[in-house]
């Protein structure tokens, strides 16, 4: 199928999530991230998918309300949410939207540029990101961000203690990038932004709500279910265009090149794929490949975008 033209109708739409899970399902590969203690207690076996369109009509598929830890998955809607505040070009001077080409925690993609965090979906730029939301002090910042990506799931996300409480003892290499980020002038209080984003990054999600914030960067900024405006359109499409260059690390050329849509990986094992215009798509599995994406949820949204045609760069 093209991408050109709406999504079929809503029973082949179940019917071809069904075959993607299947599809997915006996890949095995991959190991579940340990470098947070306590996602390593994570359950391979787990595997949600789900497809929500921008009308609000969701499609669903095993374990789609388990909650795990929403990771780097934040830090698209973080993105969208200090674009929406600060504008284009006030976040590009200081934010690059360009791929490193070296893992999300790199220290040497700071380096080779001079500090400048190259783009917003590495740690160094989320870190930045997450500092920038404009806020009186660090609470209000949390509460910001909080606030801010529980309008994209359409309901009130909560905290994992557990999550925040291992990340926050082990985190001394983010802790690192936040003061080579200060050395070079680039961030004011290190250690408060490093706070901030680690509990973003523990906030609790499911695979139904990961599609629900997609869908509605795919909906022009508006939650397709609870119809609140969330962002401008015009974020969404920048906000796309980052995902789609830099979302999947140094893994995005290959996915854009086998699944053609912009998208958004965490170490939990999510993952967000947008279809503008159509639709959003929410994969957890908890295996993950050598860059940190979940191995399931990348087989099961490359069947999806072939299946139903989402392939951006398909004309025919
Ligand atoms: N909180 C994790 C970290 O900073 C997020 C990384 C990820 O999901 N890739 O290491």
């Amino acid at each position: 199928r093209a991408a050109t033209g709406p999504l079929p109708a809503h029973p082949r739409v179940d019917e071809l999530v069904e075959q993607a899970y299947r599809w997915a399902m006996p890949d095995t590969s991959g190991a579940v991230a340990d470098y947070i203690p306590a996602l390593a207690d994570a359950d391979p076996e787990l595997f949600g998918l789900c497809v929500v369109e921008v009308d609000g009509a969701s499609h669903a598929v095993g374990d789609v309300d388990v909650a795990f830890s929403i990771q780097s998955i934040s830090k698209a809607f973080v993105y969208a949410l200090v674009c929406e505040e600060l504008g284009h070009a006030g976040v590009l001077e200081r934010i690059g939207v360009d791929n490193t080409g070296l893992a999300f925690n790199s220290v040497m993609a700071i380096e080779l540029n001079d500090g400048h965090p190259r783009n917003p979906m590495v740690n160094a730029g989320a870190i930045a990101t997450t500092a920038m939301v404009p806020a009186a002090d660090p609470d209000a910042r949390w509460a910001a961000v909080r606030t801010g990506l529980s309008r994209f799931a359409g309901r009130d996300l909560a905290l994992d203690d557990e999550v925040y409480a291992s990340e926050a003892a082990t985190n001394q290499r983010n802790r690192a990038i936040a003061r080579l980020l200060e050395s070079y002038g680039r961030l004011e209080d290190p250690l408060e932004a490093v706070d901030v984003y680690t509990r973003q990054c523990s906030l609790l999600v499911t695979t139904r709500d990961v599609a629900v914030m997609g869908a509605t960067l795919a909906d022009g900024g508006v939650n397709p279910v609870t119809g609140e405006r969330v962002v401008s359109p015009d974020v969404c499409r920048d906000t796309l265009a980052v995902l789609a260059s830099t979302g999947m690390y140094e893994r995005s050329g290959t996915w854009l090149f086998e699944i053609g849509l912009p998208g958004k990986s965490g170490v939990a094992g999510g993952v967000v794929a947008v279809a503008p215009g159509k639709a959003g798509i929410g994969a957890f599995s908890p295996r993950l490949d050598a860059a940190g994406n979940s191995v399931r949820a990348q087989e099961a949204i490359g069947y999806l975008s072939r299946a139903l045609g989402l392939n951006l760069f398909a004309s025919a």
